[in-house]
């Protein structure tokens, strides 16, 4: 059985819709997938209409956007309860900052002396609900300014570049029982990538695991082998669930293929039996 427990749609900053999500998905040999857009939720229902056309099972989840410490986390949520109001209420603030977001972005940007519009980037994130520094970088490659994504986050958009501005995202600390209150089961998305080893050491997993977190992401492409055989061995010690996933982009993101990590069946086993009836907020 191969499972894939994170990949973004057009719904967030992804390529393909959901539909093409879920069919590439099962062409590529997946049996289970799960849908993890940024802080949205509005791709389940065309992904699980794909899946079951198909015969895939599609997991509905979100990767919610908190802070821990001074550092940006991804919360990855599996199958909440997306009616629960207080979740609700949260992921439209997250939404709302990243939309406010963008237009700073842009006008930093055009501060520092590039010529870019809000049009330019509308013009990459099509109908998603959840526009932000991905499609910019989208926008600054076709514009010419970088060569792709990666150069745009690494030269012009990340902490401390002409092009960041800081928005809203939930405490960590707070999402983690949230998401346990709406029935979903928390799992920490690429802790190790990005430098965030420095806040998400193995006594901080421990305090979070208190909280309610039920998983680690070990198996992703932002982690080192020796980072994966570390983070395992933490896992093991707390008794957390051990995912591996592709945090597929579509054409978004290069090295990141459907599949290209995966978890094992019995931690997808497990990851199932911790989601509960929503206790309603
Ligand atoms: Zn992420
Ligand atoms: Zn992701």
């Amino acid at each position: 059985m191969r499972i894939d427990l994170h990949t973004h749609s057009s719904a967030s900053d992804g390529t393909d819709t959901p539909g093409d999500l879920v069919r590439e998905a099962a062409a590529a040999g997946l049996d289970v997938v799960a849908l993890t857009d940024h802080d949205a939720m509005s791709g389940w229902a065309e992904a699980q209409q794909a899946g079951d056309e198909v015969g895939i099972t599609v997991v509905p989840g979100l990767e919610i956007s908190t802070r821990y410490g001074h550092r940006g986390v991804h919360l990855l949520g599996y199958l909440p309860d997306p009616t629960h109001p207080a979740l609700v209420l949260e992921l439209d603030r997250i939404l709302e900052g990243r939309t406010a977001r963008t237009p700073a972005i842009v006008a930093a940007l055009r501060a520092h002396g590039i010529d870019i519009s809000e049009d330019d980037v509308r013009r990459e994130s099509g109908g998603s609900v959840a526009a932000g520094r991905p499609h910019v970088a989208d926008a600054l490659a076709r514009l010419g300014v970088v060569r792709d994504r990666t150069e745009a986050f690494a030269t012009l958009l990340s902490p401390g570049q002409p092009g960041y501005v800081n928005r809203y995202a939930s405490a960590l600390e707070e999402m983690i029982p949230l998401l346990v209150d709406a029935g979903g089961v928390a799992v920490l998305a690429h802790p190790w990538g990005r430098g965030s080893r420095s806040v998400l050491s193995a006594e901080a997993l421990a305090e979070l695991k208190d909280l309610g977190l039920a998983g680690i992401e070990v198996d992703h492409q932002d982690h080192s082998a020796a980072d994966r055989a570390e983070l395992r061995a933490i896992a093991a010690d707390l008794d957390l669930v051990v995912t591996g996933s592709s945090d597929h982009h579509g054409l978004g993101k290069v090295d990141h293929d459907l599949g290209v990590n995966t978890t094992a069946p019995e931690h997808y086993e497990r990851l199932l039996s911790l989601a509960g009836p929503s206790l309603g907020g």
